[in-house]
């Protein structure tokens, strides 16, 4: 495809977007389709010749479109959002359009310092501690989940108890792994992966608000250390999964002190939310962390995949995943003078994410993003206090940030029954939970598309379907 090809038919492929935008509200939000529906419809062989592009660009409406969960359907108001924006979307094309391999600062100097500054930016703007920005032992990295975010934090964390001799002699045996019963699965994930098994996963209750209990992560820890086992990390959630409950990071972080414990903060989600000052008392405690996480890929209107992550000292997150094969090496690297982002992350070719966070930035600034983020938070406010003042409903978790959880009176299968009609309606697509073993209906609000009117409708369901 030549560049003045490329140029006719990238004008189709935008306005096919831009077109998708504007219709996406029409279409049915949840999947429609039976498993192996889609694939039935697709060609067995592949082509043995090429076809002109707009052949190809009619693919999207006739095979693709039918078989989507719309995510970025106003109604989605499932798991959490995986918000986009033009000026993101915009930026990846640019990204692509690059191709650029980002590994070393050296193959593509342009790559790693927009990537360093524009965390750095994140740290102000988030009100982060300082000890995250470049320039001194900290920095901050683009991973593509929060999943890897955890991962790479616990290689860090099991580098630096195992006195730097895990990258050389594998696991210590005895370290252990701390996270609440409502962190995300991948602490788990993580603990198998780093070759510490589920076994040495301390689970730790938590309160009445679904938050992690501090005295009894200090029960876990004396014991294990008392049994000669060697606490390594604490993963704590600012904003779990289920109910956005926030750990206490504070009394949390004096513990791992106490201990030598590396603390993760997995604030995947309501990271976001400290754009704005009246929500910053969310990371209160957060100085006493030695890794952080958000997702601007989920509430912050830059397209997946995107999740900033900070070390407060990188020295051990390097000496984990350094390795220098010849074909790599380079004047700059040798120089000490530059960030090689490859010895951050599992993989080494890394892309330009950057740009997007960029894009993102620049287009709406500080003040565009507080006010989504605030317009989310005042939707699930009012939908919290109309399910509150309805005896038909009970809320199952307190309503934090753009979160509701609730349940109907009646028990478990009327809210169950509710959700499914709810659902089978096209309009929205919820889902659900279990706290305290009860089965529980979240709204999870996000997505730009998403304003008044939607929430408006939604209600007026719920209220009817009740
Ligand atoms: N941590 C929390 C608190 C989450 O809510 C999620 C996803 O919803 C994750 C981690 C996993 O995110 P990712 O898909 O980026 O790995």
């Amino acid at each position: 495809m030549s560049p003045e090809e490329f140029r006719r038919h990238g004008h189709a492929v935008v306005d096919w977007v831009a077109g998708y935008m504007e219709r996406v509200r029409a279409l049915p939000v949840g999947p429609q389709v039976a498993p192996g529906e889609v694939r039935a419809r697709l060609p067995a062989h592949p082509p043995e010749y090429g076809e002109p592009f707009e052949a190809v660009l009619a693919d999207p409406d006739a095979l693709v479109v039918p078989g989507l969960t719309n995510w970025q359907h106003p109604g989605f108001l499932a798991y959490f959002p995986a918000s986009v924006s033009g000026p993101s979307i915009l930026a990846e094309l640019v990204s692509a359009g690059l191709g650029e391999q980002g590994m070393l600062w050296s193959t593509s100097p342009a790559c790693t310092e927009l990537e360093t500054h524009v965390l750095d930016w994140l740290v102000e703007l988030l009100a982060l501690p300082d000890r995250f920005r470049s320039g001194g032992a900290g920095g901050g990295v683009i991973q593509d989940s929060a999943s890897s975010s955890t991962l790479v934090a616990l290689l860090a964390a099991r580098e630096r108890a195992s006195g730097f001799r895990a990258a050389a002699e594998g696991a210590d045996p005895r370290l252990v792994v701390y996270a609440s019963d409502q962190a995300h699965s991948a602490a788990e994930k993580a603990a198998r992966i780093a070759g510490l098994g589920t076994d040495r996963l301390r689970t730790v209750g938590v309160d009445d608000a679904f938050a992690m209990r501090p005295g009894h992560l200090a029960e876990l820890l004396a014991a294990d250390r008392a049994a000669g086992r060697v606490p390594c990390m604490v993963v704590a959630t600012t904003g779990t999964t289920s109910s956005l409950a926030m750990d206490p990071l504070r009394p949390v972080g004096e513990l791992c002190r106490e201990h030598g414990a590396w603390l993760h903060v997995d604030a995947a989600m309501a990271g976001t939310a400290a754009l704005c000052p009246e929500h910053r008392w969310i990371h209160d405690g957060l100085e006493l962390a030695d890794s952080y996480c958000f997702n601007p890929h989920k509430w912050m209107l830059v397209n997946f995949d995107c999740s900033a992550f900070w070390v407060a000292d990188r020295s051990s997150l390097l000496r984990a995943l350094s390795v220098l094969p010849e074909f790599l090496r380079n004047r700059a690297s040798e120089s000490g003078e530059v960030v090689d982002y490859r010895d951050w992350q599992v993989p080494l070719g890394r892309r330009f994410r950057a740009l997007k966070l960029w894009a993102t930035l620049r287009h709406y600034g500080a003040e565009g993003l507080r006010r989504h983020v605030r317009a989310s938070v005042r939707l699930a406010a009012e939908l919290a206090a109309r399910l509150r003042s309805d005896p038909r409903f009970e809320l199952a978790a307190p309503a934090r940030l753009s979160l509701v959880c609730f349940r109907h009176r009646d028990g478990e299968d009327a809210t169950r029954r509710l959700l499914e009609r709810v659902n089978a309606g096209g309009r929205f697509l919820l889902t659900h939970t279990r706290l305290r073993d009860r089965f529980v209906v979240r709204v999870a609000i996000g997505n730009a598309a998403t304003g008044a009117e939607d929430l408006e409708r939604l209600w007026k369901l719920l209220d009817r379907l009740a």
